[in-house]
């Protein structure tokens, strides 16, 4: 069929990629055996690189609510929260996460990704300006392009290439929306948010941060890079994921705006799509209140992140520019990350294969990460892994 013939490159790609050893692609994960450890395609793994950053995706609370929530209310809410109306959870939830960030309004979404689309559809449309970090996530650049705005792109953390982008807009900086994140999911570096908050400050414009990979990870109440950087009274939208921290499946945006919760009402990946399970609902609000009261757990993580960072760095490998729970060896050739990607397998050691385009700079990632739920011993037998890995490919 010819609607098919666009897909014979990336069809040739993998075929090229699974001569070269296993296919990335095909990995199942057939038995989970705690968030650290896993039988995947037959043999058993140290996972060191999911984004389970807490290590909460086992824990007993949070499936306690969840099968309590199953029980009760049922495996799924069959419709939108516009046409069939919320449920409690939804309501509690959203008014936890309010909480959570000292912000008036939250609005649940399905997934983290459907965050982003929902928030920047309904907020900015033609005639109006979104400035992105260039590295910005996918979901970005998906909620640019359905919002029907003028798109520009900085460089990755360049503030004053975002100041002159903004100065040459002249009256129309007041419609601007500039986009960051947190931490960066592929080489886990931070936005220099201090600066963003005041260039954005001078020139009158809306700072959104995806805080999707720091909340929990960031700042004393583990509230992100917002927090952690003592900007949160600039910052104007918030939007997060539970896919990571919290151990679950949707996403959220909060905001202090009167008007914010306007936007509930323009977006159509809100109300055109079925809202979040119960169940999931019931475990994000346990995994949260987790993150809350149990700062220990950020303890832990950052120091397993640190032990992983400073071993590869230690062995010579080309890493992201700081220490952050995602750890990314970088290769210029893309052979050199497949085979070592492969040799890793062998090793017992699952990692996150990144190959152009899809990595910065056009070059190749294995992008690690450590977890709260790591042991120092899991942590040096990854780094143990890469060493054994190199020296056999
Ligand atoms: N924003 C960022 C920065 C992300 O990294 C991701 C997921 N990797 C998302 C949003 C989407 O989140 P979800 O997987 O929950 O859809």
């Amino acid at each position: 069929m010819a609607l098919f013939d666009k897909f014979r490159q990336i069809a040739d790609a993998r075929e090229a990629l699974a001569r070269l050893g296993e296919d990335p692609f095909r990995a199942t994960i057939e038995r989970i055996l705690s968030p650290t450890e896993a039988i995947v395609n037959g043999r058993p793994m140290i996972l060191a690189g999911t984004n389970n950053y807490l290590g909460l995706t086992l824990d007993t609370q949070c499936i306690e609510a969840a099968v309590r929530a199953l029980r009760e209310e049922g495996t799924g809410t069959t419709g939108s929260r516009m046409a069939n109306g919320s449920y409690s959870g939804h309501v509690a939830l959203e008014k936890d996460l309010a909480d959570f960030f000292g912000r008036r309004w939250c609005v649940v979404f399905s997934t983290g990704y459907v965050a982003n689309l929902g928030l920047l559809s309904a907020l900015t449309g033609p005639g109006d300006v979104i400035l992105i970090d260039a590295d910005c996530h996918a979901s970005i650049y998906d909620g640019c392009r359905m919002s029907g705005a003028e798109v520009i792109r900085f460089r990755h953390n360049d503030v004053g290439d975002l100041d002159k982008r903004l100065r040459r807009l002249g009256e129309r900086r007041a419609n601007a929306l500039i986009i960051v994140e947190g931490i960066y999911s592929t080489l886990g570096d931070r936005a220099p948010l201090a600066e963003v908050a005041a260039v954005k400050q001078e020139h009158g414009a809306c700072l959104l941060v995806d805080e999707a990979h720091s909340l929990g990870v960031l700042g004393e109440r583990g509230r992100g890079l917002s927090e952690e950087s003592d900007v949160e009274s600039s910052v104007d939208f918030i939007v997060g994921t539970f896919s990571k921290s919290l151990g679950a499946t949707g996403g959220f945006c909060v905001s202090d705006h009167p008007e914010a919760e306007l936007i509930r009402y323009g977006s159509r990946p809100y109300i055109f799509t079925a809202s979040p399970c119960p169940a999931v609902i019931a475990s994000t609000r346990a995994a949260l209140n987790r993150l809350r009261i149990e700062p220990e757990l950020r303890v832990l993580l950052w120091n397993n992140a640190r032990q992983l960072y400073r071993s590869l760095q230690e062995m010579g490998f080309r890493l992201g520019p700081e220490v952050s729970p995602i750890v990314a060896a970088r290769f210029e050739q893309r052979e050199e990350a497949i085979g070592l990607w492969n040799a890793l397998l062998d090793q017992g050691v699952y990692v996150n294969m990144i190959l152009p385009p899809a990595a910065p700079d056009g070059g190749s990632l294995l992008r690690c990460s450590a977890t709260a739920a790591h042991t120092p011993d899991q942590i040096d037998r990854i780094c143990k892994a890469f060493a054994t890995a190199r020296a056999l490919t």
